[in-house]
């Protein structure tokens, strides 16, 4: 799910092309790997099974601490969303919750992406859900489905102050070791903040000392409870961007950036030949989200468009009006409107519409300053 992009400074921006990811687990896959029209395909859709999630040291049997939401797809509507999606082959679709394994039809869905061509990456919390046996079960339905689990700092101490409990880092490990055992490939997500900003360079060692195939980036959102404090500043994302550009090459598995199209710009300015290898999708345009109950959107954080149980989500991707606008770069503004790596950039949508309201205004995360004139 990489992206390269054609268009010049100031100029037209041509479509994004999309390379669609090609791993090991797909080696078998009779699909060519091949590259898509952002406008008509994404490279990622990810849906939110369902918002029900127990907390790490609660038995298994106990009803879950947060409970799934009202109106939630059932299995038939779920199906029938993958059944929809056909028309993006090689798509990947992410399966996160809440936790998804609160499902007791997750199987039968990711059976389910497997014949429609849909390569999953299932995103499993550190809860009590996840057995060896859930999943060996989970392998059987499809061998094109990788595991990821999230990692935000580098030591039991780091990681278990981020996420609020003792013994975070050991089952998290634990999982990791046991995917593999059944022979899962795993990548790691790490959401970056004041709190592990420092810690880059020895999460990206156990990372590596893990074997994952690939590490997430993200940045941490500003909202939720007490993530104002902890969110960085446009400098410290950048420095953050530069250090992974750094990184980039130098180590065994692949980094993604996720909701940081700036990384484009970054990784041009700091030597990296344009090769299409720098995943620039992003909010509508490579990237769609499907809430637990259906609700169709450009990403978690921007509006519905729809919802699968009326629309396709595929019309809705190609076609719905914000969808087109998203995709759009003469709608940007400030900064990204008048910026030379618009066409591959563009900046994060999601930050500027959480942070002003506007969906179209500069992304706050980002300091360039764009050589064009205000
Ligand atoms: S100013 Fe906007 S378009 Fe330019 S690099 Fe920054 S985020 Fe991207």
């Amino acid at each position: 799910m990489f992206a390269d992009v054609a268009g010049g400074p100031g100029g037209e921006c041509w479509p994004v092309v999309l390379q669609l990811e090609r791993s090991e687990r797909m080696s078998d896959d009779p699909l060519p790997a091949h590259v898509v029209n952002a406008d008509h395909q994404p490279s990622m859709v990810v849906w939110e099974a369902t918002r029900a999630f127990r907390f790490p040291g609660t038995p298994d049997a106990a009803p879950a601490e947060l409970a799934a939401r009202p109106g939630e797809l059932t299995t038939n509507e779920a199906i029938a969303m993958i059944d929809q999606l056909e028309p993006f082959p090689g798509t990947v679709l992410g399966i996160t919750g809440g936790d998804p394994l609160e499902r007791e039809d997750l199987e039968l869905i990711v059976s389910r992406a497997r014949i429609r061509a849909l390569p999953v990456v299932l995103a499993l919390g550190a809860t009590p859900r996840v057995t060896v046996h859930r999943l060996r079960k989970l392998r059987t339905a499809s061998e094109q489905t990788e595991v990821a689990v999230r990692l935000d700092g580098p030591t039991a101490e780091s990681h278990d102050a981020q996420r609020g409990f003792v013994g975070a880092y050991r089952r998290t490990l634990d999982i990791m070791q046991g995917a593999r055992q059944v022979g899962f490939p795993v990548r790691i997500i790490t959401a970056v903040s004041q709190r592990n900003v420092d810690e880059l360079d020895a999460l990206a060692e156990v990372v590596a000392m893990t074997g994952a195939r690939q590490w997430n980036v993200s940045f941490l959102p500003p909202f939720g409870r007490g993530n104002a404090a902890d969110v960085l500043s446009a400098d410290e994302h950048e420095q953050v961007l530069v250090r992974l550009a750094h990184l980039w090459g130098r180590v065994p598995f692949t980094i993604s950036v996720a909701s940081s199209p700036s990384f484009a710009r970054v990784m041009s300015q700091t030597g990296h030949p344009a090769n299409g290898e720098v995943d620039t999708s992003t909010d509508g345009r490579g990237f769609m989200f499907i809430s637990s109950t259906g609700d169709v959107r450009p990403s978690r954080l921007l509006p519905t468009v729809g919802n699968v149980r009326q629309d396709s989500p595929a019309v809705l991707y190609r076609h719905a009006p914000l969808f087109e606008a998203l995709r759009d770069r003469d709608r940007l503004e400030g900064r990204c409107g008048r910026c030379e790596y618009r066409c591959e950039c563009g900046g994060s949508r999601s930050w500027a519409y959480v942070t002003s309201g506007d969906l179209f205004a500069e992304d706050p995360t980002c300091p360039w300053e764009p050589v064009t004139a205000p």
